[in-house]
């Protein structure tokens, strides 16, 4: 199997990192976006197999039984997110770099795992409060879910150092014009 590199871009939810993923993808023909593994159900206009694959509980807790993925969580209670190794696989043969946008435990995971090709990127959000204001924008999410979100995006921002680079989100076009010099950089090497 070929070896590429590991682009990972974590953050509490509603940082931004999303956005700035799909920016470089379009920048990047040398990347592919990793598609995690979750148990929660599609928003809005999601697609099975592209945002994520949507699987059930029962399938996901075989697989994790089988090994089948690099690093899973239950991001929120009872909600499963993974990386399935078929998946780095599959964008490696195909001689392309993976990049992720995935919760700051499972990116701290990876960046552990494979060290020196990884480039483990932090999102930081102007402030929480800034952070709530967008998660409850969504509109997706009931009061409850957004509770729980908000919980962990605070513990989230105090793990902001563990990363390599620390890119601040206060301006999206300033964060993705940075983001580009850091990925840019980083698979030339
Ligand atoms: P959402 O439900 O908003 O799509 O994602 C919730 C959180 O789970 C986000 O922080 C997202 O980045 C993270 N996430 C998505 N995929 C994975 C994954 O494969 N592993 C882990 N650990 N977190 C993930």
């Amino acid at each position: 199997m070929k070896q590429g590199k590991l682009i990972i871009f974590s953050a509490p939810s509603g940082a931004g990192k999303t956005t700035i993923v799909k920016h470089l993808l379009k920048k990047f023909p040398s990347l592919c976006f990793s598609i995690s593994a979750t148990t929660r159900e599609s928003r809005g206009d999601e697609v099975n197999e592209k945002d994520y694959y949507f699987i059930s509980k029962e399938d996901f807790l075989h697989r994790v039984a089988r090994q089948e993925f690099v690093e899973f969580e239950e991001v929120y209670n009872g909600t499963f997110y993974g990386t399935l190794r078929s998946e780095i696989e599959r964008i490696w043969n195909d001689d392309k770099h993976v990049i992720f946008d995935i919760d700051v435990e499972g990116g701290l995971r990876l960046k552990r795992k494979y060290e020196q090709d990884a480039l483990a990127i932090f999102v930081q959000p102007p402030s929480l409060e800034v952070l709530k204001e967008r998660l409850s924008g969504r509109g997706t999410d009931s009061q409850e879910k957004l509770q729980e979100r908000f919980i962990k995006a605070e513990k989230e921002l105090g793990y902001a150092d563990k990363f390599d680079v620390i890119l601040k989100n206060f301006d999206l076009e300033t964060a993705c014009a940075e983001a580009e010099k850091l990925v840019g950089d980083f698979i030339k090497r």
